[in-house]
């Protein structure tokens, strides 16, 4: 064969890992960066998923999205958002099409790992007053100690009324801290295994260490409470029915002398969440029925009534199903589904858990998980060769750079996301996200060409 000839049938037979730097214009350049401002916006705003579906619901009025219970009325070519308790949220456009063609899905999740106050959080010990956490989600434990931590969430006082509580973000409010040992005094410490040097127990939040004036007992805490009262209203008892968490507090903030990445908390999965929002609000030319869900409890297994097992997603496509005039075991079999979640990026300080050729690759664009779970591909739902087949097809139109990816290597360990909950109801589904460099961790790291990748992949999946 002639050199040209080979060249050419190489580039034909062979695989090649995209990378968006190698193909993106000036044009795109200010694309990627302006719509990464708009994420950023988005993160700083929506820390827990209570606070990403207060942003999401401005967001989807803003778009000229109404309010929908169930049992309402919904006529095609309307927009609707259903506010399932304020910690989930659906969007979604009603087609002008034949709505047993099926409802086109992208659902994100909008919690995010962090530590959540006990219902009898606060005690004193030798001057000083604490809150005691308990975590949610999968952390590692050392990584929460030392840094600034700001308290978000909902106080349900015992006439019923609720109070937004947020300290710790603003450049003025206090924040707050869980403190460690000096290296001086940590021999011991520092011999344990990693994952044992904190327990659970001793992630205790620092608050004050200033007595209530006169009072003899108690006098720090005292003190808090007191402050508490004054500010909110609340008493002790009222943080029986409280939802507060502590989380990183600031701002998300441009990575790299170049600009080309985002460190924050909450990438997991905010990162997924925005693009999936803007996807629907975006969209102008699909005469199917799109649907955007912003899930919570993830991180926890899903379950309960805002999490992705709870049968409101079959209940909502029943009733869309029903007002446009179709059958709803044929609307949910013809559905298809990205389940937008991030996924591990390659780190090459960590190259000994990741398998590379099967790694997602920061800055190689919008990542496919085809399955997740773990060894033995247990606990995913593992999309179909046709299904995968389909959504290539969908990508190469729109341009998208993509990838595919494992979590990291068999045995090292492995993770789930909402994919199967909704596979099992019968709507083809396949992960698709943005890869993360320290998961889980207070700051998170993704780059901008990835998040701008996600935006297309699921924008075009939409149309
Ligand atoms: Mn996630
Ligand atoms: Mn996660």
């Amino acid at each position: 064969m002639k050199k040209t000839e080979l060249e050419a049938l190489k580039e034909k037979l062979f695989y090649k890992k995209e990378n968006v730097f190698d193909t993106r214009t000036k044009k795109d350049e200010k694309k990627i960066s302006d719509y990464a401002k708009g994420y950023m916006s988005f993160l700083d705003n929506a820390k827990t998923e209570r606070e990403a579906v207060v942003e999401g619901i401005k967001m989807l009025e803003k778009a000229g999205f109404v309010e929908y219970t169930l049992g309402g009325e919904i006529k095609a070519g309307g927009k609707y958002y259903l506010n399932n308790r304020g910690k989930s949220l659906f969007a979604f456009v009603a087609g002008t099409d034949n709505i047993e063609n099926g409802i086109r899905i992208c659902a994100a999740h909008v919690d995010s790992p962090r530590l959540d106050l006990k219902q009898h959080p606060m005690f004193e010990n030798e001057g000083f007053a604490y809150l005691k956490t308990h975590y949610y989600g999968g952390i590692r434990k050392y990584q929460w100690v030392t840094i600034p931590l700001a308290l978000h969430g909902v106080v349900t006082t015992a006439d019923g009324s609720s109070v937004e509580v947020v300290i710790g973000e603003d450049d003025k409010d206090p924040v707050f801290c869980i403190t460690d040992l000096l290296p001086h005094l940590a021999r011991e410490q520092s011999q344990k295994p990693l994952g044992t040097a904190h327990a659970g127990e001793s992630l205790n939040l620092l608050i004050g260490s200033q007595p209530l004036d006169g009072a003899t007992e108690d006098k720090v805490k005292f003190n808090m409470l007191k402050i508490l009262n004054d500010k909110y209203g609340i008493c002790e008892s009222d943080f029986v029915s409280a939802e507060l968490t502590a989380v990183p507090a600031g701002k998300a903030r441009d990575l790299g002398l170049d600009r080309s990445m985002i460190a924050a908390y909450g990438h997991d999965d905010r990162v997924c969440a925005y693009p999936s929002l803007t996807a629907i609000i975006e969209n102008k030319d699909s005469k199917n029925t799109i649907m955007c869900i912003l899930a919570d409890k993830e991180e926890i297994g899903s379950e309960g009534v805002s999490g992705m097992k709870c049968r409101l997603i079959v209940d909502l496509i029943e009733e869309i199903a029903k007002n446009l005039g179709g059958n709803p075991n044929v609307v949910r079999a013809n559905s298809m589904c990205l389940s937008a979640d991030v996924s591990a990026g390659y780190d090459p300080m960590y190259p000994e858990v990741f398998e590379k050729r099967n790694s997602a690759i920061i800055n190689c664009g919008v990542v496919m998980n085809k399955y997740t779970g773990g060894g033995g591909k247990s606990s995913t739902n593992d999309a179909s060769a046709e299904y995968v087949g389909h959504i290539r097809r969908v990508f190469k139109e729109a341009g998208v750079v993509w990838q595919t990816a494992e979590l990291g290597k068999i045995d090292v360990g492995g993770g789930g996301t909402v994919a199967m909950y909704i596979a099992n109801q019968n709507i083809n589904t396949v992960d698709l996200g943005v890869a993360v460099l320290s998961m889980h961790a207070p700051m998170e790291v993704i780059s901008k060409n990835d998040l701008y990748e996600a935006h297309k992949a699921l924008s075009a999946f939409c149309k």
